[in-house]
């Protein structure tokens, strides 16, 4: 055993692989897939890292070990300032029961003076660290992910009953730019479920008033509102600007545009409805959009189940249907939550699943989403390459 530092350090050096920094840059520039570590402290990793690293300070070592490296036999790679904590953590981590691990040395002060890349952590500021301060405990969030939210666009079709939610919960969690279409005012008998809006603001544009409930909310939160309904005319440049579309609109024509447009334009759609008492969703990931977001297959499209809409006649009365307030915040919440979860590339989607909830028997359900290989829009021989008008049914929000 051994019995001073000198020794301790000694004793671990001789039981630790070490590799040099130019070894560590070699690999850094090809690409290989190791585990990098950083273990110094917070303030110290602030002023920038190892491209590829992850922050896992020496004190939280055991702490958080298993949960950031749940591999014990992948090969991890350590580094500190200088080699003397990389070596008091290779040994922790060797005690933990990690078989792989290695140091570079001597670390970051002279990867630095080399001129090796160095990489800038996502600067939030103090307020920002504070507000988010439950985010950032989840690891799986952090402040990279929340750094991610922050400059993340997402697009709120309608500011009504499932909008409304989606948005204040969007706007908390401080997703940075919230683009909302909607065409309507704000109307007394919208206040029982459409909770961005206020009574102060019957008569006020929807959009305008979603922007300034979200203003008092969070004012990290950009709102752009489009005061117009979405047409074929214009949903390619509403669509443009924005990663992820959160679809609370409940109409037949616009269901195909938003979905056509999903499928041309490789956005990930975030479809929600409600009727009366219940309500579903699901999340439409058309090819483009599955590659830039890992999954390994397109989810369906909505046409891959329902290839056309149905005629006028047969199409839901246009006439105001009632529906339990509460289940618009439920349907709208779990939209925000997919819609959170793609942004940040965690989680497992409801891509190719469709939830339903039945609020009077308090159940969730689930139901398999299948692709259809004959689908006129995502199918090996799509039919339908532009955008179509269908007859309007009913437009309600
Ligand atoms: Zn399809």
């Amino acid at each position: 055993m051994p019995t001073t530092y000198t020794d301790l350090i000694a004793d671990v050096r001789r039981r630790t692989k070490q590799i040099t920094l130019e070894e560590l840059k070699r690999r850094v520039d090809a690409g290989e897939k190791t585990t990098l570590v950083d273990v110094r402290e917070r303030d110290e990793w602030r002023a920038g890292y190892i491209p590829g690293a992850v922050s896992l300070p020496r004190g939280f070592l055991e702490i958080q070990a298993e949960q950031k490296l749940p591999d014990k036999n992948a090969p991890i790679t350590l580094y500190c300032a200088g080699g003397t904590r990389s070596a008091l953590a290779a040994a922790t981590l060797q005690e933990l029961g990690y078989t792989h691990v290695e140091t570079a040395n001597p670390g970051f002060v002279r990867w630095k003076d080399l001129g090796f890349p160095v990489e800038m952590p996502p600067q939030l500021s103090d307020p920002q660290r504070e507000r988010y301060s439950r985010h950032i405990l989840l690891p799986e969030v952090g402040e990279a992910g929340q750094a991610k939210l922050l400059q993340s666009k997402v697009l709120l079709l309608g500011a009504g009953g499932l909008g409304s939610p989606a948005a204040m919960y969007l706007a908390a969690a401080g997703v940075g730019t919230l683009g909302v279409v909607d065409a309507d005012v704000v109307d007394a008998s919208n206040l029982q479920r459409q909770i961005v809006h206020a009574t102060s603001h019957v008569g006020m544009a929807k959009v305008e008033s979603a922007a300034k409930t979200i203003a008092e909310l969070n004012p990290d939160v950009k709102v752009v509102g489009y005061k117009e309904r979405l047409t074929s005319a214009n949903v390619e440049r509403l669509f443009a600007d924005y990663e992820i579309i959160v679809d609370g609109t409940d109409n037949f024509p616009t269901r195909y545009l938003v979905n056509d447009a999903s499928v041309f334009m490789g956005k990930p759609v975030v479809h929600g409805s409600i009727f009366r008492f219940d309500g579903q969703v699901t999340t439409f990931v058309p090819e483009r959009a599955a590659k830039r977001l890992g999954l390994q297959e397109p989810s369906p499209c909505y046409r891959c189940l329902y290839p056309e809409p149905p005629p006028p006649h047969l199409a839901p009365s246009c006439q105001e249907a009632g529906v339990l307030g509460i289940l618009c915040g439920i349907i709208g919440t779990l939209q925000a939550t997919e819609a959170i979860k793609l942004l940040l590339g965690r989680g497992t989607s409801l891509a190719g699943r469709l939830l339903t909830y039945d609020s009077l028997k308090m159940k969730f359900r689930e139901l398999k989403l299948r692709r259809s290989p004959d689908c006129p829009v995502c199918g090996l021989k799509p039919s339908i390459t532009s955008y179509v008008d269908y007859e309007g049914f009913c437009a309600r929000g």
